[in-house]
């Protein structure tokens, strides 16, 4: 035990990814003494998501930060399109949309330093890289603090809230031992960069095909391509050559022919693993779980890291009081902050697992019909007010939270 570094705090927050960032940042804006432990050394992982979506865009309004925030590199995508058995529909318009009208596609890893930068100016934001939750303190049945591993040992932080953001893989929640129910999904997703060329696409936009379906995202030199695979086929596409994922991106997206041969072996494609499920309950007495670690979002929309915002904003609006005035945090507080969220959630999530059961399992079987738009939803489409709905739906989600906790003047 590293005795040196164990301490006290009134809540500590394990995972620093968008979910334990933000609430860390909005507890210790409003003066509470908080500490987030990330394992990681750094933001810098190439697979994280990186759409900031309009209700994200009006919280960082919200907290002041907005200007800053527009001031990383960054694309403003406003509308999306699909190119569908080889025809582009414009799906989703944010344009028009009050007050934000478009998703701003950030590299995580700078949108996460943002955050933490600006967390520092207070006294009471205590991030700590390379600190791994490795378990829970109870007492009496209560969590009283978590086990934490550092590069030279263990340490213990004892705090009167625990919150878990430790994502889909959540350690606390395992070690708290809260059941999760697990809804499914087709599919996993190969995530590789491919070389933009001068005259490709500007846009950001989704490929569907018999069989295949691909989703290329411009980020500027190049193309972040997440390449869809039903689920559990990694080790039997790895024992084939990348010749073929090289063709089959190539049928997909003809324009990527020249860019395909920098696929030269499959270490150069990460398999990301889909996952959506859901805690029947986010709380134990002193533990609370919020973002992925309470339930684990599917990629489509891009919707999870605006959600893990969305609950960090409604866990601060809830505790920040309490908190800071020194109170004991009961359960029926952290039981307040899922019913809030789970609403939203569970909406959110009914949609995305329609997308998969209708449209994504359909595209994967390779021997279906050629994927079309019905001639009457393509009709709709035409109209910017029905392209307005699932862009609402997507960018501002059910139940957009709003920051309503104070601040604390910052260091100076
Ligand atoms: C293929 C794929 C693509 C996606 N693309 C998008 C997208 O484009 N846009 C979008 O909005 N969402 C996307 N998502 C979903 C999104 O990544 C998550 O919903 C979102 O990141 C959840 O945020 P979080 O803070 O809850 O958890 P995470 O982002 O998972 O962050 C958890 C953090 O905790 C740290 N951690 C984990 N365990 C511990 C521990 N024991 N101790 C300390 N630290 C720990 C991790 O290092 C990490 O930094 C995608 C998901 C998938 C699978």
């Amino acid at each position: 035990m590293n005795s040196a570094q164990s301490r006290t705090t009134r809540c500590c927050i394990a995972g620093g990814g968008p979910a334990g960032i933000m609430l860390g940042y909005l507890l210790a804006r409003a003066g509470v003494p908080v500490v987030v432990l990330e394992k990681h050394a750094d933001f810098l992982r190439d697979f994280r998501g990186d759409t900031v979506h309009p209700s994200t865009l009006q919280v960082l309004d919200e907290i002041g930060l907005l200007a800053k925030f527009e001031r990383l590199p960054q694309r403003k995508v406003d509308h999306l399109s699909a190119q569908i058995g080889g025809r582009p529909q414009e799906i989703i318009d944010f344009r028009g949309l009050e007050p934000f009208d478009h998703v701003a596609l950030v590299p995580q890893w700078d949108f996460l330093d943002l955050i933490a930068g600006e967390g520092r100016r207070y006294p009471h934001f205590d991030l700590r890289m390379r600190h791994e939750a490795i378990g829970l303190i109870e007492e009496e049945g209560r969590v009283n603090g978590v086990r934490v591993r550092l590069p030279d040992g263990e340490s213990q932080i004892r705090a009167e809230l625990v919150v878990g953001c430790d994502g889909r893989h959540s350690t606390l929640r395992e070690a708290a031992g809260l059941s999760a129910t697990d809804y499914g999904a087709p599919m996993d997703v190969l995530w590789f960069r491919l070389a933009r060329g001068e005259d490709d696409p500007d846009e950001t936009f989704a490929i569907v095909g018999r069989g295949h379906m691909m989703v290329l995202l411009n980020r500027n030199d190049y193309w972040q391509a997440a390449y869809v695979v039903p689920k559990g086929s990694d080790d039997k596409l790895r024992a084939r050559p990348i010749a073929e994922l090289c063709d089959s991106v190539e049928k997909l997206a003809p324009f990527l022919a020249d860019s395909t041969g920098q696929l030269t072996s499959w270490d150069k494609v990460k398999t990301l693993e889909v996952k959506v499920d859901r805690l029947e309950r986010w709380h134990r007495p002193g533990l609370l779980l919020i973002g992925d670690a309470a339930h684990a979002m599917s990629p489509i929309g891009g919707v999870g890291i605006n959600l893990a915002i969305q609950d960090a904003v409604a866990a601060a609006n809830a505790l920040a009081a309490p908190l800071r005035g020194g109170e004991p945090i009961d359960e029926a507080l952290l039981d307040r902050v899922q019913k809030r969220r789970l609403p939203p959630t569970r909406m959110t999530q009914a949609m995305q697992l329609q997308i998969q059961k209708r449209l994504i399992s359909r595209v994967l079987e390779e021997s279906g019909d050629p994927p079309k738009v019905p001639a009457v939803l393509r009709w709709l489409l035409k109209f910017r007010a029905i392209r307005h709905i699932p862009a609402r739906l997507v960018g501002y989600g059910f139940r957009p939270e709003h920051v309503r906790t104070g601040e604390q003047s910052p260091v100076a």
